[in-house]
């Protein structure tokens, strides 16, 4: 230990001096000093090393010992792994694999005061399906539920990976783009729109179950300063295009909207 530290930190300075200011800068003086003053200093390390390594020690902490060090090290790990699992599923909705409204309001406001920091702007997509109720009604709740599966995995399909698919209610998806304004996100939700219109649940018997959704677009931080204040925006908008006849996206303020 001594010896290995001795060549390192003794090679270290004078290998620095002479590929940085050339021979010239190699003065005995200094290099005596260095030689001194590292020496002393990997004695002093390689002292405390052997103190924790030998076998008086392993005997006076057993916690020391190399097995035990590595299996503890792995437990740790391992704990870790599972610590990072619980998170995760901790914030997911185990129908959909969606996130859940843990991840709303833990990690949204994050996201949110990331972009606002950078001054970019950030979308905020309420998707509520269309006559779902219908659905279940017509089909029973199972296929209800693969419905619900499917739109969850066309979602996460159609967007980037920085976006979030968010299950915020029965069939309400928050749909987060960060770093994306008004204009882009409401060609999004138009596109998603198409796609799932495009692609229907195709049942075992052969029947297709048709898709349909309204979409409501509000930006942080123009439509509002919290997470809240943006998503009851954006909710305003579904509302005004479900009583627009559905299957739209609305994306800006509508006073004329009527009763629904
Ligand atoms: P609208 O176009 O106005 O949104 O009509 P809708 O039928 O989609 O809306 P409504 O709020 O009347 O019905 C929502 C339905 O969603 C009712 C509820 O049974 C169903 N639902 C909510 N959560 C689940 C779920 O986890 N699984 C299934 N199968 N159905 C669900
Ligand atoms: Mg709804
Ligand atoms: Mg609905």
């Amino acid at each position: 230990l001594v010896l290995t530290l001795q060549i390192v930190v003794q090679l270290d300075t004078p290998l620095f001096l002479f590929l940085a200011y050339g021979p010239e800068k190699l003065e005995p003086a200094m290099l005596l000093a260095q030689a001194a003053g590292k020496g002393a200093m990997a004695i002093v390390f390689a002292g405390l090393a052997w103190l924790v390594l030998c076998r008086e020690s392993v005997e006076r902490f057993p916690v020391l010992a190399r097995g035990r060090i590595r299996s503890l090290l792995g437990a740790y790990a391992f704990q870790q792994s599972r610590l990072e699992l619980l998170e995760r599923e901790l914030q997911t909705d185990p129908l959909t694999g969606a996130f859940n409204r843990r991840y709303l309001e833990r990690t949204v406001p994050d996201i949110l005061q990331l972009d606002r920091r950078r001054g970019d702007p950030s979308s905020l997509l309420l998707l509520d399906l269309d006559h779902f109720k219908a659905v279940n009604d017509r089909h029973g709740h199972l296929v209800g539920d693969r419905v619900l599966r499917h739109v969850a995995e066309i979602l996460r399909e159609a967007l980037r990976r920085q976006d979030s698919v968010i299950r915020y209610g029965g069939e309400e998806f928050i749909l987060l783009l960060p770093g994306t304004g008004l204009e882009a996100a409401r060609s999004v939700a138009e596109g998603l729109l198409e796609n799932l219109g495009q692609r229907p649940l195709r049942l075992d018997d052969g029947d297709l179950v048709a898709i349909g959704a309204t979409i409501g677009v509000a930006v942080s931080p123009t439509d509002g300063s919290t997470w809240q204040a943006v998503l009851a925006c954006a909710d305003e908008r579904m509302y005004a295009g479900k009583r627009k006849g559905r299957g739209r996206v609305v994306a800006a303020s509508t006073a004329t909207a009527g009763p629904m």
